[in-house]
């Protein structure tokens, strides 16, 4: 399974980008930046992209992968909140065409919404897809994605403390986590429903304890303005824990 970080902040700038990646250049997770750091036919290859939850940063581009890629139809899978959310604020037939249907200047409907049950395992082009309810508002979900060679890993999505009712129904090699502020910043992160390193390492002591065992953990949606101090807490928590813990960016590859 290879992994390609196309955007792991949760600001966007020249050089920093919201949240999306790509598994084996055929599946992507969240939307933040799916068009601007691909090429067009690396865009042709997509075919099903996952979103968490509905706010802007993961399901932006969404409208414009949609423009982009009319020639064919790509699933678009999340829970059936997130598509409305996505129906009826960006492909709302105002500030972009419905996507879901034929129209006169698109030969067949672009999109094709796939809702998913929480805790359902669905078999997604290949890959065994688990969404699971995360702590983050708008009922956001992570997803456990297995591929065919049973390779692991899980998202978090957006999501703040308090996973450990969580942590016994997935069993990933990686997890890519929100760790979006630093420690100094924990209580606008509780209240986001966002993590700071302290609180990383809470969860995964706490999933050692589940799970008898630690994975490679990735972060992303780190805040561009702290991100020297998140990456030095990191680093403290990896090295209490004794495992690896590496802060994404963006064109990044990770293989499993
Ligand atoms: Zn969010
Ligand atoms: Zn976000």
């Amino acid at each position: 399974m290879i992994i390609r970080f196309l955007g792991t902040h949760n600001a966007e700038s020249k050089n920093t980008r919201l949240v999306s990646f790509l598994i084996d250049d055929v599946l992507a997770v969240d939307a933040g930046s799916l068009v601007s750091e691909l090429t067009f036919p690396e865009q042709k290859k997509i075919k099903a992209i996952l979103l968490s939850h509905g706010h802007y940063d993961h399901i932006r581009a969404i409208p414009a992968f949609a423009f982009n890629n009319s020639d064919r139809t790509t699933k678009v899978i999340a829970t059936s909140k997130t598509l409305e959310i996505l129906s009826s604020h960006l492909i709302d037939d105002v500030v972009y065409p419905k996507f879901t249907s034929e129209a006169s200047f698109l030969r067949k409907a672009t999109l094709q919404l796939v809702s998913v049950e929480p805790l359902v395992r669905q078999e997604i082009e290949g890959y065994d897809i688990l969404a699971v309810p995360m702590r983050h508002n708008l009922d956001g979900v992570g997803f456990e994605i297995t591929s065919r060679d049973r390779k692991t890993l899980f998202y978090t999505g957006d999501t703040g403390p308090g996973l450990s009712s969580i942590w016994g129904n997935i069993s990933p090699q990686l997890i890519i986590t929100d760790v979006t502020w630093p420690n100094n910043l924990a209580n606008a992160a509780k209240d986001a429903g966002h993590l700071c390193p302290e609180m990383l390492k809470e969860e995964l002591i706490e999933f050692r304890r589940v799970n008898n065992y630690l994975p490679r953990v990735a972060v992303i949606h780190v805040s561009p303005q702290h991100e020297p101090e998140i990456e030095r807490e990191v680093r403290e928590v990896a090295k209490s824990l004794g495992t690896s813990i590496d802060i994404a960016h963006e064109g990044e590859e990770l293989i499993l």
